[in-house]
């Protein structure tokens, strides 16, 4: 049999299968289905994937039969009819499953519900057993193949960026820019956007996860913009902040705390680290500049096929991990200060055991944010 990337992941995750205690698994997170099978449809109705020992089945519907049948080669596409519940039965009572992993954050209530009731009108005894990461885990550790397509969206993503920041002038609307970087993205080869893009003006900037809206652009005040392209399933995400005209002390202050505090988290991440050790590289470097209080989010999070996905580096004890190599994350320090506005630079960066790689064009649009690095 041919080794493709979708059988070698095959292969580990049924390897995980026994430290799970589980016999088969069914997988329905829409980033998990395509990292196994290949399959490219991300409408998350298309169905599950059902991974045991020996077998391997992509259940879905007559709508994506074609398609599928055309993309997948490791797994076995399983139409299903009526009810996908019903084959589901059938299957795992053929398969002889007696213990069913399924994706805790992916199956809803309502799909557990209906898939339990059928299991039991059919006569099976199941254990469900909730799991999670199983294969966000094994998504961590990219390829060269997935590493070469995400530079590819990020230097589309920075292309975009400096021709956008070029063009910035009072008057023209946040959704106007937004609407910009979108074409220009889409015209330049992306599939889509990893996310719809933050365009912040002013005191919008103080919002970090803000909506670009009709607020007009005015010189002085400070820009973010957080983009990225999508290109094969795979994600960018860069964040950029920009004034208009010269920038005072203020706004120079701040960006250059939160500049140093990125340097300080890219010169000292690496595979090996400790997550909420690699938060607080950044962290501290804000606090000691006493805006601490206005550093509200994580420093960062993987970057793949989902453009939030695992590592996590935050300061949450609950999602505290040893940063692994060949992961891609981000560093996004920011302050953010209501009533006058927010900084917020984002580079993505790959882990290495020795440090790591800044996959960013150096460059911040300011050579002054660069002093005393
Ligand atoms: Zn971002
Ligand atoms: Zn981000």
């Amino acid at each position: 049999m041919m080794t493709t990337p979708f059988s070698l992941r095959l292969a580990a995750v049924r390897e995980l299968l026994p430290s799970r205690e589980v016999d088969a698994v069914l997988i329905s997170g829409p980033e998990n289905r395509r990292y196994l099978s290949g399959f490219t449809a991300d409408d998350p109705e298309w169905g599950v994937l059902l991974v045991t020992a020996e077998a391997a089945l992509l259940l879905t519907d007559f709508r994506y039969q074609t398609w599928a049948q055309q993309e997948v080669r490791d797994f076995e596409v399983l139409i299903y009819k009526i009810d996908l519940g019903e084959t589901l039965a059938e299957l795992l009572k053929r398969l002889g499953v007696r213990r069913l992993g399924f994706e805790a954050g992916y199956l809803t209530y309502r799909q557990y519900q209906r898939l339990t009731r059928t299991a039991v009108k059919a006569g099976l005894t199941l254990a469900w057993e909730p799991l999670e990461g199983l294969v966000e885990g094994l998504r961590e550790n990219k390829t060269g193949a997935e590493l070469a397509v995400m530079r590819r969206a990020l230097t589309l993503t920075e292309t975009v960026m400096r021709q956008v920041a070029g063009e910035l002038t009072p008057g023209l609307t946040e959704a106007e820019v937004a609407w910009e970087i979108e074409k220009r993205l889409r015209q330049g080869g992306a599939e889509g956007l990893a996310f719809p893009s933050i365009v912040a003006a002013g005191p919008n900037s103080a919002r970090p996860h803000h909506h670009p809206g009709d607020y007009v652009i005015q010189a002085g005040e400070p820009i973010i913009i957080d983009m990225g392209a999508r290109i094969d399933g795979y994600c960018a995400d860069m964040t950029r902040t920009f004034i208009i005209g010269p920038p005072d002390e203020h706004f120079r202050k701040i960006y250059s705390l939160v500049r140093r505090a990125q340097a300080r988290a890219e010169a000292g991440l690496k595979a090996g680290l400790d997550s909420l050790a690699g938060d607080q590289l950044a962290r501290e470097v804000i606090a000691a500049g006493g805006y601490g209080e206005a550093f509200g989010h994580s420093l960062g999070h993987g970057v793949g096929l989902a453009v939030h996905e695992a590592p996590a580096l935050s300061p949450s004890e609950a999602r505290r991990t040893t940063l692994a190599a060949g992961a891609v994350v981000t560093v996004e320090p920011g302050i953010y200060l209501t009533g006058w506005g927010g900084v917020r630079l984002e580079d993505m960066i790959l882990l290495h055991p020795e440090g790591a790689e800044v996959l960013n064009q150096p460059g911040y649009f300011y050579e002054w944010s660069e002093e005393g690095l």
